[in-house]
């Protein structure tokens, strides 16, 4: 198969986020998160050493120019792929004029070098031609349905199709420490905070990104196998085609949420997961709400880039 190149020249466009101080943000999520989680601590804090167990990130925090950053979108994926929407995260980098560049979030993994189809946990640094990357992409053992969890080389910087993305210099400096245990609601963690800063901010755009660890607790994570040859038309046939599974912890997930969508035709939320122990996928919710303990630290994003935002969309297959 004929491996098309990068997507070179695509629509940028950038808006500002709405930025609240952090402690207005986590007194906010104080009392809301509470109607989700028997046990809520929101700090604001200096960002803790990333690099280190269990984050393991590229770099150490998550400040300097902290933009939330989506390439392309599920129309790319579905009904049918659309091979061509592969991107560099050097370009990433370059029109999202931040660099140094700490790059971390959701994605779908570059098929020429999986192979197939796969889910991509970015984690990465980029400074001009410099790269280091940490990334991981998860794909389906096609002989027993089990996770292949692998770290990308430094040479391998595509993403393919779509990609939820927070970028920063990798600085340190003050962010959101989240800390939730017990499920209590019926909202996964990510969306319990989302939800909340919609409720207080209403039609004013909060975009938040970062990582947290899910200890205790399984998770449903979902892989996408190969692509499809026939059309996936609705939410019921991407359940059908995807790949559920019910893996351990402790789970370190990357990604991005907005509270509101500014007009760019957003995935308000996605995060992705990877372990030390051969597990990721895509982060939907713990499976034992009583034994979840989510530790996370979030950035408040200052502007948002919509690069290469599809024009033909739809709104299924974003769960
Ligand atoms: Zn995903």
């Amino acid at each position: 198969m004929d491996i098309p190149p990068v997507v070179s020249n695509p629509l940028i466009e950038k808006k500002s986020l709405f930025v609240p101080t952090l402690d207005e943000v986590a007194k906010v999520l104080q009392d809301g998160l509470k109607s989700n989680f028997a046990q809520v601590e929101v700090k604001v804090v200096d960002c803790p050493d990333l690099t280190q167990k269990p984050f393991t990130l590229a770099c150490k925090g998550l400040g300097g120019n902290p933009s939330v950053v989506e390439v392309g979108g599920v129309p790319y994926l579905l009904p049918l792929v659309k091979r061509e929407k592969l991107y560099d995260f050097k370009d990433v980098a370059r029109w999202s004029e931040i660099n140094p560049a700490f790059i971390i979030g959701a994605c779908a993994g570059p098929w020429p070098y999986a192979g197939v189809n796969c889910e991509m946990m970015a984690n990465l640094s980029v400074s001009g031609n410099d790269v280091d990357n940490h990334t991981r992409i998860a794909k389906i053992n096609t002989n027993d349905d089990s996770c292949i969890l692998e770290i990308l080389p430094n040479t391998e910087t595509r993403i393919a199709l779509l990609a939820n993305l927070f970028l920063s210099e990798g600085k340190p400096g003050k962010v959101l420490q989240v800390h939730c245990k017990t499920r209590t609601g019926n909202d996964d963690f990510i969306a319990s905070i989302r939800k909340t800063l919609q409720d207080h901010y209403k039609e004013k755009a909060v975009g938040l990104g970062g990582t947290f660890v899910l200890k205790e607790a399984k998770a449903k994570q979902h892989i996408m196998p190969d692509f499809s040859t026939v059309r996936l038309n609705s939410d019921q046939d991407v359940e059908n085609w995807l790949h559920f599974y019910n893996q351990s912890p402790p789970l370190v997930a990357v990604g991005t949420l907005v509270s509101a969508d500014p007009g760019l035709d957003l995935r308000v939320q996605h995060f992705h997961s990877f372990s030390h122990h051969g597990e990721g996928g895509h982060y939907h919710i713990d499976t034992e709400p009583a034994s979840a303990d989510y530790l996370g630290y979030f950035a408040l994003g200052e502007q948002v880039v919509r690069i290469d935002r599809p024009v033909e969309t739809h709104d299924f297959g974003r769960d």
